[in-house]
Formats: C-alpha cells, sequence, structure tokens
C-alpha cells in the first residue's frame, strides 16, 4: 500500500446532508475530504497508508477511533472462490477468549458496515485469524473478498460471545458439531488446548476431551481438515471427523458422506458420548444447529448442556452443507 504524509488539515462546512463536520486533509499530491469520526486518527505530519484511485482523491486507510483499531491483513488464503482465511493484526491490544468473536467491519461511504466473525486463532498467538465465506449479496462480505495483504478494515477493540469451552459445569466431555467457516471457534479450543497440553498450562486440557464432526458440502471447504487430523493423531483428548454433503461433486472423496445432523447419532455412540458428561456445541448453518439440537435432545441432552453459535438467521437462504 502506498504511504501518504498529511500536510495540510482544515475543517469544511458541515455535510449538508448528515449536519457533520467533514475535514480536508492534503498530501504531497492529493487530497480527500474525511469523516468527523476519523478525525481523531490523523495528526500533521503522520505518514498514513492510502489508496489512490485514478480519477478521484486520496482515499485514506480506514482511520480508528474510540471503539475500533485499524486492522492490517498480514496474511490471505483462498480455499475456494467463496472461502478465504485472513490474518490480521488488529491494530492494538486485543483480548479474547477461545471461542469468542471480533467485529470487523469497513467504511463504505459514509456507512459503516460491521459483522461478527468468531476468531480462529489461539489467544496464545500473535494477530488474529478469521475464516469467512462470501455471501454474495451480502452487505459486508463482497467489501472483506477485496481486501488484500496489507489492506485494511475496522475491527472493535472489544472482543464478545459466551461460545467458550465450558469448563465449569463438570461435564470434561465436548462435543463439537460445525459446517465450514463454523470450524473457527473448535480450531481456536484446540490450538488453545494442544499449547496447554503441550506446555503444562492450565485450566486445559486437564480431563477434558474434544470430539469434533465437521460438514462441509466438498472437501476443499474443510478450512483446518490437514491441521485438525494433525494435532487427533497426536494428542489422545482429541478426536476428528468430516463428512461431505455433495459427494457427487467431490468423486476422489473416500470419507463419510451426509449432513452433519445425519452423522450426530452415529458419532456420539461410536465415541461414547453420554449427556450427563458430555457438553454439546453447534457452529454454522442454522438447520444444521437447529436439526443438531433436536437430535441430541431426543438422546437425553438438557438444554443447559447444548450451545449453539448461528451465524446468520434462516430464511431465505442457501440450504446447509
Ligand atoms: C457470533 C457470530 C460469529 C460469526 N462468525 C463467522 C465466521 O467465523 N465466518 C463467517 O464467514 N461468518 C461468520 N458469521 C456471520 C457473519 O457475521 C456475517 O453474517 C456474514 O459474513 C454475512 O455478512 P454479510 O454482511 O456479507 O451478509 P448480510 O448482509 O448480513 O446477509 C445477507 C443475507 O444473507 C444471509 N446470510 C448471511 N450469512 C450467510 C451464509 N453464511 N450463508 C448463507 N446466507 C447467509 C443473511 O441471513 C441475509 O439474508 C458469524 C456470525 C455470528 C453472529
Amino acid at each position: 500500500m502506498p504511504k501518504a504524509r498529511i500536510l495540510v488539515w482544515l475543517q469544511l462546512n458541515e455535510n449538508a446532508i448528515r449536519r457533520t463536520p467533514l475535514w480536508l486533509v492534503t498530501t504531497e499530491d492529493h487530497y480527500s475530504t474525511i469523516p468527523q469520526f476519523a478525525v481523531d486518527a490523523y495528526h500533521l505530519n503522520q505518514t498514513i497508508g492510502c489508496t489512490i484511485p485514478p480519477d478521484r482523491g486520496l482515499e485514506l486507510a480506514i482511520p480508528a477511533s474510540d471503539k475500533h483499531y485499524t486492522a492490517r491483513i498480514l496474511e490471505r488464503r483462498d480455499l475456494s472462490e467463496d472461502l478465504w482465511v485472513i490474518r490480521v493484526d488488529p491494530g492494538g491490544p486485543f483480548q479474547f477468549k477461545a471461542g469468542q468473536y471480533a467485529t470487523l467491519g469497513v467504511d463504505h461511504g459514509d456507512k459503516r458496515i460491521e459483522r461478527a466473525y468468531s476468531i480462529v486463532s489461539s489467544p496464545y498467538e500473535e494477530g488474529l485469524e478469521f475464516f469467512i465465506e462470501l455471501v454474495p449479496q451480502g452487505e459486508l462480505t463482497p467489501h472483506l473478498y477485496k481486501l488484500q495483504k496489507d489492506d485494511t478494515l475496522l475491527c472493535r477493540k472489544i472482543s464478545k460471545g459466551r461460545f467458550t469451552l465450558d469448563v465449569k459445569s463438570g461435564r470434561t466431555r465436548h462435543l463439537l458439531l460445525a459446517t465450514v467457516t463454523g470450524i473457527a471457534p473448535f480450531v481456536s479450543y484446540a490450538r488453545t488446548l494442544y499449547r496447554d497440553w503441550k506446555t503444562g498450562g492450565n485450566p486445559m486440557p486437564g480431563d477434558h476431551q474434544l470430539y469434533c464432526l465437521l460438514g462441509a458440502s466438498r472437501s476443499w471447504e474443510f478450512g483446518y481438515r490437514e491441521e485438525l487430523e494433525r494435532i487427533a493423531a497426536e494428542a489422545p483428548w482429541f478426536k476428528f471427523m468430516t463428512t461431505i454433503s455433495r459427494p457427487w461433486e467431490d468423486a476422489a472423496w473416500k470419507g463419510e458422506t451426509g449432513r452433519v445432523d445425519d452423522l450426530v447419532r452415529k458419532y456420539t455412540d461410536h465415541w461414547g458420548l453420554r449427556p450427563e458428561t458430555t457438553t454439546a456445541y453447534l457452529c454454522g448453518h442454522p438447520t444444521m444447529c437447529e436439526n443438531g439440537q433436536g437430535i441430541l435432545t431426543r438422546a437425553g441432552w438438557q438444554k443447559g448442556s447444548m450451545f449453539e453459535e448461528l451465524y446468520f438467521i434462516p430464511g431465505k437462504e442457501v440450504a446447509s452443507a
């Protein structure tokens, strides 16, 4: 990304429509107006990231604010035409527990668009990792999809969410059910436990055991299969199984087929999981979460021992993996 130095900083008249002040910024060769919320982020002679569109003024890197950091993309990995992984520098201190989510966003015109994204990385790691699916008709993901290494985006300074590992109920087995990007919080659990297991950290894994069943339409949509299979091969406390629901589009696939909900009973039996000793977590597509909870309820799980993280509200959407 090119750099520019702020030379002049002037307050202009109020934006007639929104009645908020606009500020003019000039650098060596270009100028730009920025809204009030961006002002605190800049100062004279500051060098900032920017893009310079051919026929417009300067486009500044998204500024930070009281609530937001300017996060920067450190790496991008594309899995398919609509799934990708980014690792970002959040832009300041960012605390979270495995299983929580960050709020990412962009400013588009005068509009700020933000959405929740589960954090894939472990709190032990530098930077935050996200696994994102493009929703072509969506408001935010088409903008996020365009961002490449070194581009900036907004990241709220505070993590949120209660989809963390239940280490208090006394149930030491954890059944993790996910579709596609819904694996994100479970990768964070597994990486965190793995690190604690290796270094004698607390409080995990202790007696805790993870049993993870992940579904997608096709096998190349499993963003973390190799990593999780490696952990499963090494760690006695981690079991991992994948299934695809469109084997006719993935002829080389030799593993399980069907949706996650089709296999819940099979794998709870296979792994010997009982409601009294197992907390269930369901993450991703709302249909999988609903069906999965129905199946577990019929097998004896109670409301308080099942947690879900729905990624969107069901309705007009595409079918689940
Ligand atoms: C706690 C939490 C954690 C989340 N973590 C992740 C994550 O790790 N990775 C990730 O990719 N998303 C995650 N999401 C979903 C994310 O917040 C956005 O909703 C999603 O990226 C779509 O945003 P959008 O603005 O592009 O679409 P929107 O404008 O919000 O949605 C447009 C339409 O598409 C539907 N829709 C939204 N998402 C999907 C989808 N995946 N498939 C089909 N239809 C959809 C909406 O219901 C709506 O009708 C999470 C959501 C929550 C609540």
